[in-house]
């Protein structure tokens, strides 16, 4: 169901996320038909750009994937863009910006009005209060986005919030974790609650340990001045990593709504312990081995002898019925031998006795690339052979679903916002737990006092310690010679 006549204002609109994400996930959502004909878009920033300039700026990162059937709906959806120049800081801007969206109002009873903010945090409440002053509309829907980061610690998180919350209600605001909105970790849900054998083995009982690891190719690469105010574990530990656990660990929810789901993300987040300080391992990236890849030092944009985390692995204790004792490792780092984001739970062994040598079971679910899921178990060696091997039941999305279309994280979050859904998106309260969870590490590892981290070569898979790490939480690392991948198929079947 679409409201007629929508107006989405992108503020920041001559930015890099908004060329590069919120306008082609507004161009996708219209090629594929979900957002209707008669929607209006605005660009609203304070460079001096025109309806054509800003056009030509997001053209080239819209996406074609029909080939050329796709060119007349490129050029309808730029023409439904306008653009705005004006301040942050002065209602002249937001007095021009109400004359243009009225005038495509037509004095609508009910205006139906989006604003995203694509905009730097140091912008954002001075954005929400004009917006709040000049162009809310009173007896219409008004829905505003955030982008990350809400807040750089607790402290900082409350005061956004409390000046925020003054300005509107929640049911008003979707803050985006775009990790929210990727394929798999929207299935989670779905995975573990509808599939009783799935449903039926996690717990502590079962399950012997999960990592939960996201993993880039890549540094910095001259891009670093961001990246250095912050470090991996706000960058993506504390927010997308910390999001996906909570669907993995939450109980079950009384309904799909979205204050269900929410509430009990919530209830989980409160039950983890607080981070152990000494149980951790930290790194940044030095030049790669064969000398070839810089360091996050030879990053001109990033400050002389940064202390700036690139790599952590932290292990965390939920303790609640389902899962006290179970080592939930979360790891993630940049610069490393390969780029992932997977789940891996390892299973407890089977009784000893009967099987001599068995592996674990184990399920991991990679949210990307290439989604899929796959359980590695043991099956009789074909033939007359009474040994055991290691297979997989695998679900390869690419092979399993070829005629479906996957939204990309941006469309499918930005249609749940013209749905008036906020499942997908962070509450003010589990912001406030997140932040609760990961401050005081934060506080630890940032004092002038705190620890250096450890040089790991760029390419690899991270600091030296981090296999010992593993096994001493419970991982058992396997790589065996009949287990291959990708399998290939015999010719007859
Ligand atoms: P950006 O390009 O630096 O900023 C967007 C626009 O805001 C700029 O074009 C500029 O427009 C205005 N602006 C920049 N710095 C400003 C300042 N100090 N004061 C006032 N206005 C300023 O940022 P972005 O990369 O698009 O990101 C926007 C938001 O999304 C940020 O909160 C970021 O953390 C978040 N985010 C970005 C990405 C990404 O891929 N880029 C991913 C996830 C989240 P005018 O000068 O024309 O007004
Ligand atoms: P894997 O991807 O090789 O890695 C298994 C786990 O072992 C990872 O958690 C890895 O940690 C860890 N590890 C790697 N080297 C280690 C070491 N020296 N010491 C301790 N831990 C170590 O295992 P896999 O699941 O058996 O998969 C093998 C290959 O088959 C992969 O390339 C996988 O993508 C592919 N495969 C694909 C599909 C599919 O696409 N449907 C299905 C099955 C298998 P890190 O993550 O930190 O490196």
């Amino acid at each position: 169901k679409f409201e007629k006549n929508t107006v989405i204002t992108v503020f920041g609109a001559s930015g890099d996320l908004s060329k590069k994400k919120t306008f082609p996930a507004l161009f996708g959502l219209y090629r594929e038909g979900y957002l209707d004909e008669s929607t209006k878009i605005f660009g609203y920033a304070r460079s001096k750009l025109d309806d054509e300039s800003l056009r030509s700026r997001i053209k080239p990162f819209l996406k074609k994937i029909h080939g050329d059937k796709d060119n007349e709906k490129v050029e309808k959806f730029l023409s439904k863009i306008s653009y705005v120049s004006g301040q942050y800081d002065s209602d002249e801007g937001y007095q021009s910006l109400k004359g243009e969206i009225e005038k495509f109002e037509k004095g609508a009873q009910q205006p139906h009005r989006v604003y995203y903010l694509a905009l730097p945090p140091s912008v954002f409440i001075t954005v929400a209060s004009r917006i709040k002053k000049n162009i809310y509309p009173e007896n219409g829907v008004c829905r505003i986005v955030v982008e990350k980061p809400f807040g750089h610690d607790l402290e900082s998180a409350r005061e956004l919030q409390e000046e925020l919350a003054p300005l509107f209600p929640e049911d008003e605001i979707f803050r985006i974790d775009h990790y929210l909105g990727k394929e798999m970790v929207k299935n989670l849900l779905v995975f573990r609650f509808g599939n009783t054998v799935f449903n039926a083995g996690w717990n502590r009982e079962n399950i012997k340990c999960i990592q939960l690891t996201f993993k880039e190719p890549f540094g910095t690469e001259g891009r670093g001045g961001y990246f250095d105010k912050i470090g991996i574990i706000r960058d993506v530990m504390q927010n997308h990593l910390l999001q996906i656990l909570t669907l993995l660990t939450m109980e079950r929810p009384v309904s799909f709504d979205p204050e269900s789901v929410r509430d009990e993300k919530v209830k989980v987040l409160k039950a983890f312990a607080p981070i152990n300080q000494k149980d951790i391992i930290i790194g940044q990236y030095g030049r790669s081995l064969d000398g070839t890849k810089p360091s996050y030092l030879d990053d001109e944009t990033v400050s002389e002898g940064s202390k700036c985390i690139t790599f952590a692995a932290l292990t965390f204790n939920i303790q609640n019925e389902r899962w006290d004792g179970v080592p939930i490792i979360m790891k993630a780092g940049k610069a490393l031998n390969e780029g992932k984001v997977e789940i891996r739970i390892q299973f407890k062994a089977v009784p000893s006795g009967v099987f001599n040598d068995i592996p674990n079971n184990e399920l991991v679910i990679r949210v990307q690339p290439d989604e899929a899921i796959y359980l590695k178990c043991n099956m009789k060696t074909p033939g007359f052979s009474n040994s055991t091997q290691i297979t997989d039941l695998d679900l390869t999305y690419a092979r399993r679903y070829q005629d479906f279309w996957i939204p990309e994280a941006y469309e499918s979050l930005i249609r749940d916002v013209l749905l008036d859904d906020h499942s997908n998106f962070v509450r003010d309260d589990e912001l406030e737990v997140s932040w609760a969870l990961f401050t005081p590490l934060l506080n630890y590892l940032e004092n002038p006092n705190g620890p250096a981290p450890e040089i790991y070569p760029y390419g690899t898979r991270g600091p030296s310690g981090l296999s010992k790490y593993l096994s001493k939480h419970g991982y058992i690392f396997e790589k065996r010679q009949d287990y291959q991948w990708p399998v290939t198929r015999p010719s007859k079947i």
